[in-house]
């Protein structure tokens, strides 16, 4: 008989969903890999101090990752690791462009600059409308209410982040 965990080990309100039991993106401070990384730093991101054989690329926003990855990946060999610098949106964004490359999540670092508060709280996300398919940007914490500017539905932003759209879910009120 596996032991009940007590509400009170669980974190926050009894209410929530435990992180763990959702898709929120978590961000373990790991330690770099001695791989050569090539580093993306996105908009006014500092990126870590470049290491010999690191190649550093600084993009202004996630959206430019596709024609950065397109010219990069194609040099790359295997043993080479991507580290991201960014905004939460960004640095996901990045990780949506290059999963789509084939490249695979243990060769991704993230480091998101804007995740201290934790992950449901209030900061600018992605959001992917679940009545209109729209994806669009609002500051927002996890289960707050939005509206689609697609199609004005009010929306409650889901516990679920979806890699490849790099969007938190807004779930129709
Ligand atoms: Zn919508």
């Amino acid at each position: 008989m596996p032991t009940p965990v007590p509400p009170s080990h669980r974190g926050g309100r009894s209410s929530q969903v435990p992180v763990e039991q959702t898709t929120l993106p978590r961000y373990p401070a790991a330690g770099r890999s001695p791989a050569p990384h090539l580093v993306i730093a996105v908009g006014a991101a500092e990126p870590p101090a470049p290491r010999p054989g690191d190649r550093l690329r600084t993009i202004r926003c996630g959206a430019d990752a596709d024609e950065l990855l397109d010219a990069e990946l194609a040099t790359m060999v295997t043993g080479w690791r991507i580290l991201v610098t960014g905004t939460e949106s960004d640095v996901q964004q990045v990780r949506s462009a290059a999963l789509a490359r084939g490249a695979l999540d243990s060769e991704l670092e993230l480091r998101p600059t804007d995740v201290d508060a934790g992950p449901e709280a209030l900061r600018p996300r992605t959001v992917h409308c679940g009545h209109c398919h729209t994806r669009f940007s609002a500051t927002a914490a996890i289960g707050g209410a939005v509206h689609c500017p697609a199609c004005g539905c009010a929306l409650v932003v889901a516990h679920h982040h979806s890699r490849t759209h790099a969007a938190f879910l807004g779930s129709p009120a």
